[in-house]
C-alpha cells in the first residue's frame, strides 16, 4: 500500500533513496536482510553516516541536534531505511534517555550527554527490569543509598540488552523505601566502566548474546548523576516509555520480511510437487498475515496523521504493539517453514552438506530462519507484554 504523498514529500523521499543508495554499505545491507548479528562497529558506522547526513535524530527537536521533521517524514524515512535494508538506530539512547534528558536533566548533563548519543559513539542500554520487577517495574529493589555526595547502588537488573557494548546505563533504583513504591524510586545514569559493575551474558533460544544480567556491588555513582528530583525518578520513567513506543507496529520491517518470504515460498517445492506460493494452505497463511499487516499499516498511518494533534495515541499505542508483534511472529514462523530444514543448518553447523541440491535461492543466510523464529519470541513479551497492554484497552474502553 502507498500512501499518495505530496509533492515536496515525494522530493524528500527519493533525497532519502538517494542518500541510502550512496552511504549504505551492501555487506551492511546484507546482513540487515538476512538478520545476521550486527556488531557494534555496524551499528555505530551506521549512526555515524546518519549523523554527518544531519539525520542522526529523526525525532528530536532542532536545537538538540534533531532534524525537526514532521511526522509523515519521519515515516517516510522509517519506510525508506526499512526497504533498503539499512540497520535500525538503536533505540537506548536516541528514542529512550535522550527524551528524558533533554526534557528533565540539567544543563551540564545535557552537554555531558546529548552530543554522544547523536554522533553514535556512546553507548547506553536501559536498567529497568528486575528479577522480580518487570511488568510490575515499580517493585524494583536495587537500592542507591546516599553517601557524602555519592549514591551506593547495590542489586541486579536483568534482560539488559545489548549491556555488554554499553558505556552508560540509565538505572532506575530505589532511594525510599519507606513510602509507596513507585514514590522511592530516582532515576540514574551510571558509568559501566564504574567499578563494581558485572555485566552476566543471557544466551537466548537462537544462541544469541543480545541480553545480560547487571549487577551492582557498592558502584559509587555521583549524585550529580541523578536526573531531576531525588524520589521522582517515577515520573521521568514513564515519560521514556511513552518514547519506547515510537515505531513500534514496525510495519515497514515486517513488509520487507513479506517479500522475502514471498521469494523464498516462490522457489520452494509445495506439497502437490509445484511451487509453495501456490499450495493453498500456504498461500492461504500468508495471504491472512498480509491482511493482517494492510490494516496494521493503515491503522499506523492513521495515527502519524494524528500526531501532533492535542490527542494522545493512548490504547492505540498498544493496539499496533500486540499486533505488530504478533505479525512479526507470525512471519517467522512461516519464513522457518518455508525454508524447512536449510533454515536450521546454523544451529548445528554450516555444513556444506546442506546447501546439496537446494535451488538457486537458498544460500547461507537462509540459515537464520529458525533462529530468527526463536528470537522473535521476544516481541511480544519485551516493550510492556501483550497481555500488559491487554490490560490498558480494557481499562480504556470500561473506562476504568
Ligand atoms: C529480549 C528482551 C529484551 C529486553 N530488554 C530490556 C532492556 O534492555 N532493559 C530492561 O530494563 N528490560 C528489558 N526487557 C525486560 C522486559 O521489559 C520484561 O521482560 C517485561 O516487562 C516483562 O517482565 P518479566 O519478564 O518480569 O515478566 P513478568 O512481568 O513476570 O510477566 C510474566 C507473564 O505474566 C504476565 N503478566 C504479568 N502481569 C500481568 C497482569 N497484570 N495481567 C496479565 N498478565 C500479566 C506477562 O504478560 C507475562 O506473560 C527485555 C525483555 C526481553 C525478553
Amino acid at each position: 500500500m502507498e500512501i499518495e504523498y505530496t509533492p515536496e514529500q515525494k522530493v524528500f523521499r527519493d533525497e532519502v533513496r538517494a542518500f541510502l543508495a550512496n552511504r549504505l554499505d551492501p555487506e551492511l545491507q546484507r546482513k540487515v536482510r538476512f538478520d545476521e548479528p550486527l556488531t557494534k562497529a555496524d551499528v555505530q558506522a551506521w549512526q555515524r553516516a546518519l549523523f554527518e547526513q544531519g539525520w542522526g535524530a529523526p525525532s528530536w527537536p532542532v536545537e538538540y541536534g534533531g532534524t525537526g521533521w514532521d511526522a509523515i517524514q519521519r515515516h517516510i524515512f522509517e519506510e525508506e531505511c526499512a526497504r533498503a535494508n539499512a540497520p535500525e538506530q538503536l533505540p537506548f539512547g536516541l528514542k529512550m534517555v535522550a527524551p528524558v534528558i533533554q526534557r528533565y536533566a540539567n544543563e551540564t548533563q545535557q552537554q555531558q550527554h546529548l552530543p554522544g548519543i547523536l554522533s553514535g559513539d556512546v553507548w547506553w542500554c536501559q536498567g529497568y527490569s528486575e528479577p522480580g520487577a518487570g511488568s510490575d517495574l515499580a517493585a524494583l529493589q536495587t537500592t542507591a543509598v546516599r553517601e557524602g555526595d555519592e549514591y551506593i547502588v547495590n542489586g541486579q537488573k536483568t534482560w539488559t540488552t545489548l549491556a555488554q557494548h554499553a558505556d552508560w546505563i540509565f538505572c532506575l533504583v530505589r532511594t525510599d523505601s519507606s513510602v509507596r513504591k513507585q514514590a522511592g524510586i530516582s532515576f540514574l545514569l551510571i558509568d559501566m566502566n564504574s567499578p563494581g559493575i558485572t555485566v552476566k551474558p543471557i544466551i537466548m533460544l537462537d544462541d544469541g548474546h543480545e541480553v545480560n544480567e547487571v549487577w551492582f556491588d557498592n558502584v559509587r555513582v555521583p549524585i550529580a548523576n541523578r536526573v531531576g528530583e531525588e524520589n521522582a525518578g517515577w515520573t521521568y520513567a514513564k515519560y521514556l516509555l511513552g518514547h519506547e513506543r515510537t515505531n513500534i507496529a514496525r510495519v515497514a520491517r515486517s513488509k520487507a520480511k513479506l517479500a522475502w518470504l514471498k521469494e523464498v515460498a516462490a522457489v520452494q517445492p509445495g506439497n502437490d510437487g509445484g511451487r509453495l506460493l501456490d499450495d493453498v494452505d500456504f498461500a492461504a497463511r500468508i495471504a491472512r498475515v498480509e491482511l493482517e499487516l494492510h490494516a496494521l499499516e493503515i491503522m499506523n498511518l492513521k495515527l502519524v496523521a494524528a500526531e501532533g494533534r492535542p490527542t494522545s495515541p493512548g490504547p492505540e499505542a498498544s493496539m499496533l504493539k500486540i499486533k505488530g508483534s504478533e505479525i512479526q511472529q507470525t512471519l517467522s514462523e512461516l519464513l522457518a517453514l518455508a525454508t524447512g530444514p536449510y533454515g536450521v543448518a546454523s544451529l548445528a553447523s554450516e555444513d556444506p552438506a546442506y546447501a546439496d541440491g537446494v535451488s538457486a535461492a537458498f544460500n547461507p543466510e537462509l540459515y537464520s530462519a529458525t533462529g530468527r523464529y526463536f528470537n522473535l519470541r521476544k516481541t511480544t513479551i519485551y516493550g510492556g507484554a501483550n497481555e500488559i497492554q491487554k490490560g490498558i484497552i480494557c481499562k480504556a474502553i470500561l473506562n476504568i
